[in-house]
């Protein structure tokens, strides 16, 4: 059994998505033995994080700012709106360059079966924010997951956002078999959507 101050910071860093025992008593022995400058730096660096990042109130991504940089931004168009279920999703769409309108950060998925699910992420805010935008949203583009829950989020929020708003244009991006995959052994889902969205070339 390990002195308590050093279980504690293993069972913290152990609650960390991807982050096992071994892995968190690793962490814990490296700070130790690197001296206080590693874990000096870290506790300012999540001081910071706790201190200064706060949710954009109207898409929902981590800024230090509310609204964030993204949604003040006049140059984006704010009638369209790109869908993803996580901060990491809108910061992968940002780099390649292509996408000009605005983002909704859902921070989840419904479960399959049960739409009462959706109380636990942000999309009561998006159906909320369709229907009273003052610059009214055209488009909606579903960039989730291709797994079951995203799926099932995916159909669910086609049929309430057209509910909403029955001239809404939403969209899902166009999905197929990455470069130098081999056929074979393509999932069901990717292969299926590939021919589904496939190209007249
Ligand atoms: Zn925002």
């Amino acid at each position: 059994m390990y002195p308590i101050p050093i279980h504690n910071l293993i069972r913290a860093f152990a609650t960390l998505p991807g982050v096992g025992q071994r892995t968190a008593e690793r962490f814990v022995f490296h700070l130790l033995k690197s001296g206080k400058k590693d874990a000096a730096e870290l506790t300012v660096a999540l001081k910071n994080l706790i201190e200064t990042v706060k949710s954009c109130e109207i898409c929902w991504d981590f800024s230090d700012r509310s609204p964030c940089a993204i949604c003040l931004d006049k140059k984006r168009d704010p009638t369209m709106l790109c869908i993803v279920q996580e901060s990491q999703d809108a910061a992968t769409i940002e780099r390649t360059g292509q996408y000009t309108g605005r983002y909704h950060i859902l921070r989840g998925l419904l479960t399959p079966d049960d739409e009462e699910t959706m109380h636990k992420t942000k999309i009561p805010e998006l159906f909320e924010r369709i229907a009273t935008q003052t610059s009214p949203i055209r488009e909606i583009i579903l960039a989730l997951n291709p797994n079951l829950a995203g799926e099932t989020t995916m159909m669910f929020l086609e049929k309430k956002c057209k509910a909403i708003n029955p001239t809404l244009t939403i969209s899902r991006l166009a999905r197929g078999l990455p470069m130098g995959a081999d056929l074979q052994y393509a999932d069901d889902i990717t292969l299926g959507s590939a021919l589904k969205h496939r190209q007249v070339s």
